[in-house]
Formats: structure tokens, C-alpha cells, sequence
């Protein structure tokens, strides 16, 4: 059958503008809340944190927004990135179905993370900001946001969170050798991280507590801005640069998917590769099933409550309607740090109840298993998080065999593991369990959820 929603690539085979889902939902998003008055913010109300072009991004509505030639410049060196048909995947399933992943590890931090803090730090740039103030869980980010400072010479301060502080000293090295600060959360250089630390000493830190003492920072000085490297929709627009690649790689492969798989921490990286299909499936009416894979010890799409939450500890985000377990919740320790958020993006959230997509929760042990399963057919060790990505194909794939239909599944493949050795040692040691988060604790964090009257 012909393709009709074809996305262009230029010469350079990478597309030229990002695609915003907004202009096709049936639905509007809520609008996001002042955290002290629960009234509608407009764009000025975020000035204080964001340069104007990022914030014009975040609330348009437009269904494509160029990509600046300088990013293009940048996003050259490794994209587009390579799409993989994983037959020696298919053949160790024994499975009819046909899959295929995008690779977002081949980029110079190892992740998907780049394609937004790239244009996050050049409209900073543009808009004569000199430094540029984060947070960072797992490191993955921060190392990104990183990359792209010194890339626009832009001074990068990454609040890390303290327990990957001290497991992943090799994440913080390559913040430090781009040229970035990286300081343990919580710490004494903020309100919040000094608050924290008066009543809890050993706070092993959070990225709520980290957002917090990076926003506060932000918000005191004119020179310096925030950065946020999943979530908010700017964030998930710059991602679709995966999704629109995929598409016309898909093409040339001559399949379309039928089932589009990815992992979700605040949601970005599976935008990135599900918005542009999606887009389609609205716009044309195509058949698609679209499956969001989280961490069953962190699990914001099946177990959070839809509701107006902070995105972070201190309070002092605006408040945005989403699925979380609570701004307070503390999700307990797994490997997969960069899934380990309360929340989910807001964009996220409202397909998911508005049925356009599926979410599952998987346990670590299960997903280090399929991880190891991949590494050894298909030669690339995926990052704990892209092990979920991994497990939901591999479900589908023998759900496949079982049923002796032969389906199209891609999914994203958004990092390598380079840096998380620790936990694969960990796991072929035997060391590994599966966690659960403390029912009592999320039905105390849910109980603390702000009250919001226009709900
Ligand atoms: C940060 C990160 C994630 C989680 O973030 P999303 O916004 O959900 O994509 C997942 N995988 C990797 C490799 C990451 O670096």
C-alpha cells in the first residue's frame, strides 16, 4: 500500500523541521498552572527560566517548526541516525514478525539526549544567555546539556543527583571534560538543597530536588536560564527528528510499522519516535498500535493519577497535568536512573487517556534479561532504559509467533550502556532484584497532590 504521509528529508537525508503533534490532537492539552494562584500561565509567566523561542515552541501549535540551520549543522555529525532491520533478533524469537530499531546511541553522549539540548543551548545563545543551569539523574542528560555548552560556549551547572553522584563518577568526568560544573544534590548552594539537608543529612537527592535547586538558580540571575532535558513539549518536539527519519528510512526498507514501541522516564525519547507516526495515524486514519514501556518500580502511565502535579519537590514549577505518583514520591533504587521521574509529559499523558496509546510496566530483572538477549544477536548493549524499549518488542515479537502472524514492529533504541557497566555486573552476579515502590508511600504522595479546582 502506498505511503501517503511522507516526511521529505533534505540532501543531507535529515529532515529540515521538527513536527508538532499539538496541531493534530482532537483534543487540546491543559494549560499549565501558576503553582501559587492555580490560574492559567501564559508564556510570560515562563520567562524567567526559558529563552522566548523555546517558549513560543512550547505552546505553539503550528504542525512543523524549522530546525535552525546551526542545529542542523550540529545534529549532521550523527544523524540521521542508522535504522536496523534486527533479523538475528527475529531468528533467536523464532518469530514470523519483521523489527526493526532506530540507534539514538550513536551520538557523542550516547543517547537521544542531544537532539534538544543542541537547540536548547543555541536559543539560549541567541537570546544572549551565558550560562545555563540543570539538573540530571542517571547523568544522561547532564552529559548532553554538557556537550551542547561547549559546542555554543555556553557555561553549563548541572545539580547531579546525589546517589549517581557518587555510583557513576565516569558521567560526571565527561560533564567536567565538555567544560560543565557538576554539583551533588542536594547541595548547600540553594534555598532548597540547604532546607533538604537541615532535615535529612543523608538525602540520597531526587530529580525533583535537583530540578529545584536548578530552577532556583535560574530564576536569580539575568545572565543565566533553565534547561530541561525531558517532559515539556519543546522537549518532545525536538525529538521527532527520530520519528521522521524512521518514516523515511521505514520506506526505503519498503514496511510500515504496526506496532511502534519505546520506553518512557518523562516521555521524550518515545515522542520522538511515536509523534510523526501518530501524526499520521490522526491526520489518515492508519492502523497503529502504539506501546509505552516504563519501570514497574516507577510506574507513572499505569499506576500515576492524571492530575495537576509540580514537576518537582520544592513546589515552585508550574503546575501541569499529567500522569505522576506524586511530587513527593520517592521512587525506590534501579538501574534504570533515567526512568526513575514522578511524572510524565504533559503531551504524553493526555494520548494516553485519550486512548491513543498503550503503556506496560516491566521489572528490571526481565528487562536486563532481553537487554543481554539483544547485546548478543544484534552486537549493541542497550542503556537500562532502552532495555524496556527491548522487552516490549520482544514481547510483541513472540506474541507474533504465537498468534503465526508476521507484524512490523519498531522501537527505539535510545542509548547505549558504555556507562552503565555497574548494573550489568550487578545483574550477571546475580545481584539484581526486582523492586517494588511502597503502595503506602504512593497513596501518602498521592494524597499530597495540590487540589486544583479547575479539575
Ligand atoms: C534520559 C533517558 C531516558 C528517559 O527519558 P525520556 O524523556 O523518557 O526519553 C531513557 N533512555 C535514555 C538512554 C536516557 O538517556
Amino acid at each position: 500500500m502506498a505511503n501517503t504521509v511522507k516526511y521529505e528529508l533534505s540532501e543531507d537525508r535529515m529532515p529540515r523541521q521538527w513536527y508538532n503533534l499539538a496541531a493534530d490532537l482532537p483534543e487540546p492539552l491543559a494549560p499549565p498552572l501558576h503553582p501559587g494562584t492555580h490560574q492559567p500561565i501564559g508564556p510570560e509567566a515562563l520567562e524567567p527560566l526559558f529563552p522566548m523561542a523555546l517558549i513560543a515552541q512550547e505552546v505553539s501549535t503550528e504542525r512543523h517548526i524549522e530546525i535552525p540551520e546551526p542545529v542542523r549543522d550540529i545534529y549532521r555529525q550523527w544523524r540521521p541516525t542508522p535504522l536496523y532491520r534486527a533479523r538475528r533478533l527475529e531468528r533467536f524469537l523464532d518469530t514470523p514478525a519483521r523489527i526493526y530499531y532506530k540507534y539514538e546511541g550513536v551520538s557523542p553522549a550516547g543517547s537521544h539526549k542531544p537532539n534538544t539540548a543542541i537547540p536548547q543551548a543555541f536559543y539560549n545563545k541567541e537570546a544572549g544567555i551565558t550560562r545555563i543551569v540543570t539538573e540530571t539523574g542517571a547523568g544522561q542528560w547532564g552529559s548532553s546539556l554538557a556537550l551542547a555548552g561547549a559546542m555554543f560556549g555556553i557555561e553549563v551547572d548541572v545539580y547531579m543527583v546525589k546517589v549517581s553522584f557518587r555510583q557513576k563518577p565516569y558521567r560526571r568526568a565527561m560533564m567536567e571534560a565538555y567544560g560543565a560544573r557538576c554539583v551533588a544534590s542536594p547541595s548547600e548552594e540553594t534555598e532548597i538543597g540547604r532546607k533538604i539537608l537541615a532535615e535529612h543529612p543523608d538525602s540520597n537527592g531526587s530529580l525533583g530536588i535537583a530540578i529545584s535547586e536548578a530552577v532556583e538558580q535560574a530564576a536569580q540571575r539575568d545572565d543565566t536560564k533553565y534547561a530541561l532535558g525531558s517532559v515539556l513539549n519543546h522537549v518532545l518536539l525536538h525529538q521527532t527528528v527520530i520519528g521522521q527519519e524512521a518514516m523515511a528510512q521505514m520506506e526505503m526498507a519498503g514496511d510500515y510499522p504496526d506496532i511502534v514501541v519505546g520506553c518512557t522516564g518523562g516521555g521524550s525519547n518515545f515522542a520522538g519516535i511515536a509523534f510523526p507516526y501518530l501524526g499520521a495515524k490522526l491526520r489518515e486514519g492508519r492502523d497503529l498500535y502504539i506501546k509505552a514501556c516504563e519501570p514497574a518500580a516507577c510506574p507513572t502511565l499505569t499506576r500515576g493519577k492524571y492530575a495537576y502535579d509540580f514537576g518537582d519537590t520544592g513546589g515552585s514549577t508550574p503546575l501541569m497535568k499529567m500522569h505522576t505518583l506524586g511530587s513527593s514520591f520517592m521512587p525506590p533504587g534501579f538501574h534504570a536512573g533515567g526512568l526513575r521521574y514522578h511524572g510524565m509529559a504533559p503531551m504524553i499523558s493526555h494520548i494516553k487517556e485519550l486512548g491513543l496509546i498503550d503503556a506496560v510496566a516491566y521489572q528490571q530483572l526481565e528487562c536486563f534479561k532481553a537487554g543481554v538477549d539483544f547485546a548478543r544477536v544484534e552486537g549493541i548493549l542497550p542503556a537500562p532504559e532502552a532495555t524496556h524499549a527491548v522487552k516490549g518488542a520482544v514481547d510483541e515479537a513472540l506474541k507474533c509467533k504465537e498468534a503465526g502472524t508476521a507484524k512490523v514492529i519498531l522501537f527505539n533504541l535510545c542509548g547505549h550502556g558504555h556507562f552503565d557497566m555497574q548494573a550489568y555486573t550487578d545483574y550477571f552476579a546475580g545481584k539484581l532484584t526486582d523492586v517494588t515502590y511502597d503502595e503506602n508511600e504512593l497513596q501518602t504522595a498521592l494524597g499530597q497532590l495540590p487540589s486544583v479546582a479547575a479539575e
